[in-house]
């Protein structure tokens, strides 16, 4: 088997790798040629943490294993990332395990890869104002990922904690693009693109402050009882999603199923208007939203790229196991 260590990610996959890995699952997922498998997250009773796996199996690429992994509140304190994951790819012919994969930053760079996939497909061609809500860890690998797909000019961003919003602004001067604070009705009013990646529980984005044409990427709703824009926003939008089961249960769809303001045939794959069997966005009017849940298959796919790299390298590490 091989191994790819965490602190060997950064120097192997671009986010264009990640890119088109997740656009070709997310195609792949479409035709029902791969296929996620429930997932399992749990409340372990030790160390406050959160555990569990995504899985799933991808029969065009032969992708095939889990990330397993979760939350540990107190790593930080440890000198270590909170979010810890670990990517197990299995030989599709065998059985046998074939890599070990560092996990974390492939989780950022595949999420990010998510939305920027959205982007392409949804947003308007001339959007040029890119809006973010959230400044953690994840927001960067999303401005970094979103600015590829259009010709941004500018960037807007609002967080709920605004001490945090010098890192999107470092970001944005990296990328050579001009930011700005806002407040929420400001960012809706200029943004042609609107970024939500945060922890929230409540609605943050009301349906009211968006206006006709935006294309917005729900990224941080990921587990039951999270939201990010209020739930008639949905009603308005046309919904597009990673996973339809999930985008219902744990995505930002829950809330508006819950309410009764759409139902689950209201929500179109992605995977649909990548394979152009879905025209995605028809008018210039039109509100697109995407939620993106997050799948396993997204992991296998960057997995399975980052060890294909390492190997074409000389740099993997081989196991007699
Ligand atoms: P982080 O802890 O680094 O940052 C959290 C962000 O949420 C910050 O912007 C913070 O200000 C904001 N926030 C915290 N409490 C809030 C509240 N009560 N109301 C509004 N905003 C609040 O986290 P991160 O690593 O940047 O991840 C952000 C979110 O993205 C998390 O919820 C995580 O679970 C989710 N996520 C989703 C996917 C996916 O595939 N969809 C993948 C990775 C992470």
């Amino acid at each position: 088997m091989w191994i790819v260590p965490e602190a060997a990610i950064a120097d192997l996959i671009t986010p264009e790798d990640s890119f088109d890995a997740v656009e070709a699952v997310f195609a792949a997922m479409d035709t029902g040629r791969a296929y996620n498998f429930p997932v399992i997250r749990e409340a372990i009773g030790h160390a406050d943490a959160l555990y569990g796996f995504k899985s799933g199996f991808d029969r065009d690429s032969l992708a095939m294993g889990l990330k397993s992994g979760g939350y540990w509140p107190g790593n930080a304190d440890k000198g270590l990332t909170n979010h810890q994951s670990t990517v197990i790819l299995f030989d599709a012919d065998t059985g046998r395990v074939s890599a070990m994969v560092g996990g974390n930053l492939l989780t950022a760079l595949r999420t990010a890869a998510a939305s920027a996939v959205s982007i392409k497909h949804l947003s308007r061609e001339d959007s040029r104002v890119l809006g973010m809500i959230g400044a953690g860890h994840q927001s960067v690998f999303q401005m970094r990922a979103a600015v590829a797909q259009r010709s941004f000019d500018r960037v807007v961003g609002w967080n709920y904690h605004p001490e945090m919003l010098s890192r999107l602004a470092d970001c944005a001067a990296q990328l050579g693009l001009p930011f700005q604070e806002v407040s929420l009705d400001e960012l809706g009013a200029q943004a042609d693109v609107i970024i939500s990646i945060t922890s929230s529980f409540d609605p943050i984005l009301m349906d009211a402050q968006v206006r006709p044409g935006t294309h917005i990427a729900c990224m941080g709703t990921d587990t039951k009882g999270k939201q990010e824009v209020e739930a008639a926003l949905l009603a308005r939008a046309s919904v597009f999603t990673d996973e339809v089961a999930q985008s219902i249960s744990i995505g930002e769809a829950q809330h508006a199923i819950a309410a009764g303001l759409i139902g689950e045939g209201d929500i179109t794959r992605i995977g649909a208007v990548i394979n152009a069997t879905h025209p995605g966005r028809t008018s210039g009017d039109e509100i697109t939203l995407f939620d993106g849940t997050g799948v396993g298959l997204q992991d296998l796919a960057v997995a399975a790229r980052a060890v294909k790299i390492a190997r074409d390298r000389g740099v993997a590490i081989e196991v007699a196991f």
